[in-house]
């Protein structure tokens, strides 16, 4: 039997992995969200569902096993200095605002972060990073994200990952990745109306980016946009409005530690978005 440990924001026991619908903050699912056990159920589940339900039903997502066994043998056996804290050990949904209209795409939870959390870029260096960022930006409400229900709060923004569950070393399989993209699809179909602008934070992301609007019937010229910081390329979207990619650098410990990234680089990616997004 898993041991159960204090929620650190509100006090409530829970096993790791957090059970569906046992009382985390913010868990969308309950324990009758349907479960996706392959690709072809991940289809099946993201096609039509709004975005509350989308979000229900990626979080008890298990269509990966490999992915799957790593991020609940993760919750399990937890960094030491987690020891005793609860993790979310689930699949980690998109989070903000449902008419966002910069959204910020990253490519998957941490291990210790996301994972043990169950909010994206929350409770490790780099949503550290990302988060003070935004809040200088004026896009979070707060200027760090430690833990769901913790306050924090998104403004006109929304973070998503290309790939929902924590992988080994960062690097999930190409079979993972596809397994994955309905979810992301979906997302930003549901996004669309008001969505101005995607920040992608690394090349992954960049490329996830264009693989689902082109999905999405957007106008992805040929060859592909490249990726770099600071970046910028104007996608058609179907209806003949525009979308902006804007990239940057991942704001990854390597990155922010060596100087690659630095606090003013990630400001002037943020006075971008907030310039195509028409925000102040
Ligand atoms: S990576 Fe995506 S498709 Fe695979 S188990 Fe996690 S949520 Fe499901």
């Amino acid at each position: 039997m898993a041991e159960s440990l204090p929620h650190p924001v509100t006090g409530k026991l829970f096993a790791s992995p957090a059970p569906a619908g046992a009382g985390w903050p913010d868990d969308p699912a309950t324990r009758r969200t349907p479960v996706a056990s392959s690709a072809d159920e991940v289809r099946d589940l993201a096609t039509g569902a709004d975005l509350d339900s989308l979000g229900a039903r990626m979080s008890v997502c298990r269509a990966c096993p490999r992915l799957v066994g790593w991020r609940e043998d993760v919750a399990r056996r937890k960094r030491r200095s987690f020891a005793g804290e609860p993790y979310w050990g689930r699949p980690v949904p998109g989070w903000g605002d449902d008419d966002a209209r910069i959204v910020l795409l990253g490519l998957a939870p941490a291990a210790h972060g996301g994972n043990r959390t169950g909010r994206i870029f929350t409770g490790d260096r780099s949503g550290d990073w990302l988060f003070a960022a935004l809040h200088r930006a004026g896009l979070a409400a707060r200027a760090a994200s430690e833990h769901a229900g913790d306050g924090q709060r998104l403004i006109g923004t929304r973070v998503t990952a290309a790939v929902r569950c924590a992988p080994p070393d960062n690097k999930p399989t190409i079979e993972e990745r596809d397994a994955c993209a309905p979810w992301l699809t979906r997302e930003l179909e549901l996004l669309a109306p008001s969505m101005q602008v995607i920040v992608c934070l690394g090349s992954y992301a960049w490329n996830s980016a264009l693989r689902t609007l082109r999905a999405l019937g957007y106008d992805v010229p040929r060859p592909r946009p490249r990726f770099g910081h600071a970046a910028e390329a104007a996608i058609s979207a179907p209806g003949g409005n525009e979308v902006t990619l804007l990239g940057s650098y991942h704001p990854s410990q390597q990155n922010t530690f060596t100087g690659k990234l630095t606090e003013e680089m990630l400001d002037a990616v943020f006075t971008r978005a907030r310039m195509f997004a028409g925000v102040g």
